[in-house]
């Protein structure tokens, strides 16, 4: 049996954790907070949309993430598959064509079809698409049930340890830290994200809606019990610091267009934090000074983890096996 150590516990790092522990790896993640959480994965939407991230991103991440929705749903609970409807208000209607020509597998949806969608939307939007094969999960849940089936596994978490000096003796390591390895990877940006949860009980969305607006485009996440989460900001910054009160504002009056509901909807938390991306925005698995890199995620951290972290176990299990041949000569 392999051993490993993964530094970091958010997307990347348990989803290495998992894929290494279901392949028969004894796996130790460190993590230096004390808790889950305070990281870029704990603020995440939760989508997992690879049609419609195609308008923006390259071929690869649609390819990539088109298996995420399966492995999601295979192991943690509550994963979503009602689709993304995505609206657009009528004075910008040409959002829809451009966003339509860049992106596949969605239906249009006239006023009907989106009524028929989300009946809370009815003769607020008169052109929008569908996209029945994509999904959601709550990012905080999805991760606390990782950690739980890795415990079970034997896998071990240890909180409030620093990571970055770990090294030979713990077999093979698999840094995860997002942004904080730029040290090691000074190819790596941040792309600072904020986000606003709120709840409300005069809305209620079944699916994940994405309203198309050319200065500030805004997703609405739905997490039950009349919560949503409502992103997000892409600003070229590294800085973690509180959300500003321009984003706040933005985010806001996005989401009360999408619904005049959301204004008086409570206000649950607004949070901020820095999304690790190399130049083209791909994550990526690099060796280098002995250890494993899974980082880069950009916005995908949820959608690509899984097919990353596949890739960071075979590429540990064949140092490992290397290893034991080279034993087995001497
Ligand atoms: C507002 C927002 C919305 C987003 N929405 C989506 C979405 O809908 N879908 C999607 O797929 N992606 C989304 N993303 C992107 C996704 O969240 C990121 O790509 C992903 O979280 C990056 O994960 P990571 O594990 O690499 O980094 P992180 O989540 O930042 O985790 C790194 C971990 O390493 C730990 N660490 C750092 N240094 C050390 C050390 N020395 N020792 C031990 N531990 C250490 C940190 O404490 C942290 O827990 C969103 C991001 C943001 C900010």
């Amino acid at each position: 049996m392999s051993r490993a150590l993964v530094i970091g516990a958010g997307v990347a790092g348990l989803t290495a954790a998992t894929a290494l522990a279901e392949r028969g790896a004894k796996v130790t993640v460190v993590e230096r907070s004390r808790e889950l959480g305070d990281n870029a994965s704990w603020l995440a939407g939760g989508m997992l949309a690879p049609f419609c991230e195609g308008e923006s991103a390259p071929l690869s991440v649609v390819e990539t993430g088109k298996g995420a929705i399966d492995w999601w749903a295979r192991r943690v609970p509550g994963v979503s598959r009602t689709g993304t409807l995505v609206v657009t208000p009528p004075r910008d209607s040409s959002e829809i064509e451009r966003f339509a020509a860049r992106t596949r597998s969605h239906e249009r949806a006239d006023e009907k079809r989106i009524a028929e969608l989300e009946p809370d939307l009815a003769g607020r939007f008169r052109k929008g698409l569908f996209f029945a094969s994509e999904g959601h999960l709550d990012p905080r849940a999805a991760m606390r049930a990782l950690l739980k089936a890795l415990e079970r596994r034997g896998g071990e978490l240890r909180f409030g340890e620093n990571g970055e000096g770990v090294a030979a003796g713990a077999g093979l390591v698999v840094d995860c830290r997002g942004f904080a390895a730029r040290s090691e990877l000074p190819e790596l940006r941040g792309v600072r994200g904020e986000m606003i949860r709120v709840r409300t009980r005069e809305i209620n969305l079944k699916r994940c809606v994405r309203l198309l607006h050319p200065r500030i485009p805004l997703y609405v996440v739905p997490r039950g019990g009349g919560e949503y989460m409502i992103g997000a900001t892409m600003i070229e910054s590294a800085e973690k610091g509180p959300v500003t009160v321009r984003s706040a504002i933005e985010l806001m009056s996005a989401a009360y267009a999408l619904h005049p509901a959301f204004g008086e909807a409570e206000i649950l938390e607004m949070s901020a934090d820095v999304r690790p991306a190399f130049a083209d925005n791909e994550p990526r698995v690099v060796e280098r000074d002995g250890r494993i890199f899974v980082n880069g995620f950009y916005r995908h951290g949820f959608l690509l983890a899984p097919a990353l972290a596949a890739r960071a176990a075979d590429l540990v299990f064949a140092r490992a096996a290397a290893k034991k041949a080279r034993l087995v000569e001497a």
